[in-house]
C-alpha cells in the first residue's frame, strides 16, 4: 500500500467516525453507497422537516446546526443538531410524516442519505445497524425525558393553585379540596372533628409601623410557627390575608382548647410553662374554635369557628375562644 493511499484512508476513517450514523464503519464497506448521496445547503432559518410534509431522507449535519421544535416552530427548541447528528431517520423507520419542525440554526451543510441507500447502507454493514439503533434508543430516551419533564411542569402548575405563594402553606382552593374529605373519614369513623380559625391581632397596625415587606416577613415567621405546631395529619392552610385556618381531625373541642392555647404561645414568643421560647415575632393571635356538631358540615363547622374567632376579638384579642 502506498503512503498516500494509507493517509487517504485514514482521513476517511477519521471523517466517518465523526458521523454518529458511520461510527466504526469501514469506509471501503459503504464508499459505494455514499457516493449516492446528495448534499444539501441550508440557509439560517430554513425549514428542513415538518409534520405534514412527506420526508424521504436521513440528513448528517456536515457543517453548522440545526434546531428540533414540538407542536410549532414557534415553541423553544427541544433539542439541537450539531455536527455529526441525523435527522430525519424516525419518519424513515416508521414510514410516517416527521414529528418535529427542524429548522437551520445557522447556515448549514448536509449530507443527504435516501431511505432506499439507507437500507442498503444496513445491508453493507454491521456497525452501521448498530449506530442506527443506538440513535433510535436516543431519541426514544430523549422523548421520555420530554414527556417526564412536561409531566413535571403540569404537577407543578398544580401545587401552585393550591399553595400559597408567600408562606408556602396550602391555600383556600387546597382546603376546598382537601377538608371535605378528612370530615368524610371522621364521620364514617365516627372520630370527632375540630377547626380553628387564626386571626393575627392589629396586623394592619403592626403594616403600617415596619412597612409591608416587615409585614410578609412576619407572615411568614408565623406560618413557620405554626407548621411546627400542628400534626401531620391536621390540615393547615392560609386562609387569606392574616389569618390561617387548621382542621384537626379525631380531636374534640377541648383537645383543640389546649393545642389552640401552646399555639398562641408559641407564636408571640412564650412557651407553656411561661419561659421565652426561641421564636420571636412581636405579634399576637386570637383563635376561634369548635367541633362538628352531629350532622354538621365544613360549611357549619367554618361557620362556628368564625364566629368563635369574632367572640375572641371581642373579647380583646390574643386569647382563644370556642
Ligand atoms: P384584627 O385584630 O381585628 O384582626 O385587626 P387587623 O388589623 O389584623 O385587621 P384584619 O385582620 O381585618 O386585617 C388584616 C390586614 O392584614 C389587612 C392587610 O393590611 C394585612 N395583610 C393581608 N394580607 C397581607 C399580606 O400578604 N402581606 C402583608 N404584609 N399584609 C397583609
Ligand atoms: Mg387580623
Amino acid at each position: 500500500m502506498s503512503p498516500s493511499l494509507a493517509i487517504n484512508s485514514d482521513y476517511k476513517r477519521t471523517l466517518l467516525d465523526s458521523l454518529e450514523l458511520f461510527r466504526g464503519v469501514r469506509p471501503d464497506d459503504v464508499q459505494g453507497l455514499l457516493q449516492r448521496c446528495d448534499r444539501r445547503d441550508l440557509a439560517a432559518g430554513e425549514l428542513l422537516l415538518s409534520p405534514g410534509a412527506r420526508n424521504e431522507h436521513v440528513y448528517i449535519v456536515l457543517s453548522g446546526s440545526l434546531n428540533v421544535h414540538v407542536g410549532s416552530v414557534d415553541t423553544p427548541m427541544i433539542a439541537s443538531m450539531d455536527v455529526g447528528a441525523c435527522v430525519g431517520e424516525m419518519s424513515i423507520i416508521e414510514d410516517r410524516d416527521p414529528s418535529a419542525f427542524v429548522i437551520a440554526a445557522e447556515d448549514s451543510h448536509l449530507l443527504l442519505i435516501h431511505q432506499t441507500v439507507l437500507w442498503e447502507m444496513v445491508d453493507a454493514s454491521h456497525n452501521f445497524a448498530k449506530n442506527l439503533l443506538v440513535v433510535l434508543s436516543e431519541r426514544v430516551r430523549s422523548h421520555n425525558r420530554v414527556i417526564a419533564d412536561s409531566f413535571g411542569e403540569i404537577k407543578k402548575f398544580e401545587r401552585h393553585a393550591t399553595t400559597d405563594a408567600l408562606t408556602g402553606l396550602a391555600n383556600r382552593h387546597a382546603m376546598l379540596e382537601s377538608f371535605p374529605l378528612a370530615i368524610e373519614r371522621c364521620v364514617e369513623k365516627d372520630d370527632p372533628v375540630a377547626m380553628m380559625m387564626i386571626d393575627i391581632d392589629n396586623f394592619k397596625n403592626f403594616n403600617d409601623l415596619f412597612g409591608h415587606i416587615a409585614g410578609d416577613r412576619a407572615l411568614v415567621a408565623v406560618a413557620k410557627v405554626l407548621r411546627i405546631q400542628f400534626r401531620p395529619q391536621d390540615l393547615l392552610v392560609r386562609y387569606g390575608g392574616d389569618e390561617f385556618v387548621v382542621l384537626l381531625p379525631g380531636t374534640n373541642k377541648e383537645q383543640a382548647l389546649v393545642i389552640g392555647e401552646r399555639v398562641r404561645l408559641a407564636v408571640c414568643g412564650k412557651t407553656g410553662d411561661g419561659s421565652d421560647s426561641m421564636i420571636r415575632i412581636p405579634l399576637r393571635i386570637s383563635m376561634g374554635v369548635a367541633e362538628r356538631a352531629p350532622h354538621g358540615t365544613l360549611e357549619t363547622l367554618a361557620h362556628d369557628a368564625d364566629a368563635a374567632l369574632y367572640r375572641a376579638k371581642d373579647s380583646g384579642r390574643d386569647t382563644v375562644s370556642d
